[in-house]
Formats: C-alpha cells, sequence, structure tokens
C-alpha cells in the first residue's frame, strides 16, 4: 500500500507557513514504514527539534482505479478516519529554501499517524467537522468544507499520475493551528464528536 497526502489544501493553514494558495493539489508520498496505528505511542525522532502535528482527514481507498472521473470518485471509498501528518518542520523549512524534495521531514517511521477507519454512511465527505485535542486543549478545528480541493477532485487527480490500490490512503492536509509535540503530551482526535485515536508522546 501507499500513503499519498496533499499539502497546502487549507486556505488558512496555507497561510500561517507563510505559502501562496496552490491552484493545483500539492502532493507528497510516505512510504507503509510510516504508519503508526493502534494508539502506539508516538517516539519523538532525534533528528529533528521541531516535530509538528498536522491533523487530517484520511480516505481508504477501497479498490483499484486509474484515470478516475470526478463523479465516480465516491465509488471508490467507504471508510475514512482522522491521523497526524508529522513533519519535521526544521528539516523540511531548511529542505523547502534549497528546493529540495520533503521525503525526510514528512515520509519518516511512524510519520503517518491514523485512527479508527469509521463508516461514512450518508455524510456528506465535505460536511464534516474534526478536532485535535493536545493535553485536553483544542488546538486544530476543522471543517472539510474548507478544503481547497475535496476528496472526489484529490482522486481523480492523483489517480491520473498513480494508479490507486485497494488499501491505499489518502492525507487531505490539515486546517490551520499546526504545532510542535513534546515528550508527554497526549493527542486525541475526535471526528463529529467520535474519538478516533488516542495517543501518547515519548
Ligand atoms: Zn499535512
Amino acid at each position: 500500500m501507499k500513503i499519498l497526502c496533499i499539502g497546502r489544501n487549507y486556505g488558512l493553514h496555507a497561510k500561517e507557513l507563510g505559502n501562496e494558495i496552490p491552484d493545483k493539489p500539492v502532493i507528497f508520498s510516505k512510504p507503509d514504514t510510516a504508519l503508526l496505528k493502534n494508539n502506539e505511542d508516538f517516539y519523538i525522532p532525534n533528528f529533528s527539534n521541531d516535530v509538528h502535528y498536522e491533523t487530517e482527514l484520511v480516505v481508504r481507498i477501497e479498490k483499484m482505479g486509474k484515470s478516475i472521473e470526478p463523479q465516480f470518485a465516491h465509488k471508490y471509498y467507504s471508510h475514512i478516519s482522522l491521523g497526524i501528518d508529522f513533519t519535521a518542520r526544521d528539516i523540511q523549512n531548511e529542505l523547502k529554501s534549497k528546493g529540495l524534495p520533503w521525503e525526510l521531514a514528512k515520509a519518516f517511521d511512524h510519520s503517518a499517524v491514523i485512527g479508527e477507519f469509521v463508516p461514512l454512511e450518508n455524510q456528506n465527505i465535505q460536511d464534516l467537522h474534526f478536532e485535535l485535542l493536545k493535553n485536553n486543549q483544542v488546538v486544530q478545528s476543522g471543517h472539510t468544507a474548507d478544503m481547497l480541493f475535496k476528496v472526489n477532485d484529490i482522486i481523480a487527480f492523483i489517480s491520473k499520475y498513480f494508479t490507486l490500490k485497494t488499501g491505499d490512503l489518502i492525507f487531505t492536509g490539515t486546517p490551520a493551528g499546526v504545532g510542535k509535540v513534546e515528550i508527554g503530551d497526549q493527542l486525541v482526535g475526535h471526528l463529529e464528536g467520535k474519538e478516533l485515536f488516542k495517543f501518547n508522546i515519548k
């Protein structure tokens, strides 16, 4: 399986990092070794002093597809979750300033946290509220209506370049409010009020 991620998909988050609003989706990927699930502890890697949480809606692909049209994209998923796209911001800033790829900052081991997957049922995927609590304080509060590129358009876009396969995960970008994690923090993710992950930073 592969993990594809969208950068700068919420206007306020793009601005908080000083980035332009993109006219096409910004895509990067993480290997399967980036996954962290089942509420396992996250250990801050020793190569960064500024690891940030980015809470994101995660879509799980459930059948193979290539060059999917936006109006058919909804047939390729039925379960969603919340995840964290952990980012070594210090490394990312250095790479960005040199125009280099982001993998060392974004794709390291356990940088892709996923929570419990829940069926989408009859909900509109672009009308979901989610939030991240750090040590019981809400630090990110997002609404999927604010995505610059909607889920079905993202699937259409990325499937032109990458064949999507069963089990692939799409991280759909983070709203404003990203910040640093410290040893001892606890992160809890809520989607429409339901807790989908709760884990500790070590
Ligand atoms: Zn992200």
